[in-house]
């Protein structure tokens, strides 16, 4: 059976991009006859504010979307991505780093799809591991997990190429795991079939695939949609003055007729629906 689901961080309040991805998500499951779930990405303590949990929750059933069971709260799972970090750790693939965002800004020479690429430089040197964050030895990994791929629905197979993003750290120094490692743990401990996520992320699931294969979890097939974009082209984001769903809700909009229209790619004057850059052909 496919399961979706949506899985916000609640570090700034839902606008129409991200109903468009819990709408994606939703109805994919539920054309399919499967099932939808709810994810809340709540462990990045210095970011996640708790008060917009039940925000997120109002606005989704608002634009009346329903989920399966009860929500996912990363913030309960901390053990279970720990425990993944431990056997990383054993198998020789993570080291610790103390570097800091300026040592590592005026170090690097390269950049990858989050910014500047790691140059390496607590690699292989004997770094003291308390409090520090551990970082993903990329070549040892690949060489490790042997190619791999994975298939996206819209854009077909992929050839895995997590080598993009260099040494990642996954176990951060002031959140229990990175998104890469909690979100890959979380799909598979949750049974979902089915990833989906904006095209922003397309990059993100080469790592996950190779996480997928290091730590011996099932593989799903994603699905990278679209995303809404103003007028400059770039994505919607409510400190450029796209009003939140929490807005317009409690402005008395109509969160189903919203939700009709989006459906329909009918979108607000001055948004459309970018199609990714790794759309099918
Ligand atoms: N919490 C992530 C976000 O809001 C989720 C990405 C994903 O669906 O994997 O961007």
């Amino acid at each position: 059976m496919i399961r979706t689901r949506f899985a916000p961080s609640p570090n700034g309040s839902l606008h129409l991009g991200h109903a468009y991805a819990a709408l994606v998500a939703h109805d994919l499951a539920r054309a399919r006859g499967g099932e939808f779930l709810l994810r809340i990405e709540d462990i990045d303590g210095t970011r996640s504010r708790p008060e917009l949990i039940a925000q997120c929750l109002a606005d989704l059933a608002w634009l009346g979307l329903e989920w399966e069971g009860e929500p996912v709260f990363q913030s309960a799972r901390l053990a279970r991505y720990a425990d993944a970090g431990e056997r990383l750790k054993a198998m020789g693939l993570l080291y610790p780093c103390r570097c800091t965002r300026a040592q590592i800004a005026a170090a690097a020479t390269a950049c990858g799809p989050d910014g500047v690429l790691y140059p390496g430089t607590c690699r292989g040197r004997n770094v003291d591991p308390e409090g520090a964050a551990w970082r993903i030895d990329m070549a040892a990994a690949i060489r490790q997990a042997g190619p791999l791929d994975w298939v996206d629905e819209r854009a077909g197979r992929q050839v895995a190429a997590p080598e993009l993003f260099g040494d990642l750290v996954l176990l951060r120094k002031e959140a229990p795991a990175s998104y890469h490692l909690a979100a890959t743990l979380d799909d598979a401990a949750d049974g979902v079939t089915l990833v989906t996520r904006g095209a922003d992320l397309f990059a993100a699931s080469h790592v996950h695939r190779l996480l997928q294969a290091l730590l011996g979890l099932p593989v799903p097939a994603w699905h990278h949609h679209g995303l809404l974009v103003e007028a400059d082209g770039r994505k919607l984001a409510k400190r450029r003055g796209s009003p939140s769903l929490a807005d317009r809700r409690r402005d008395g909009e109509d969160g189903r007729a919203i939700a009709t229209a989006l459906r329909a790619g009918r979108f607000p004057a001055g948004i459309s629906l970018s199609p990714g850059v790794h759309s099918a052909p």
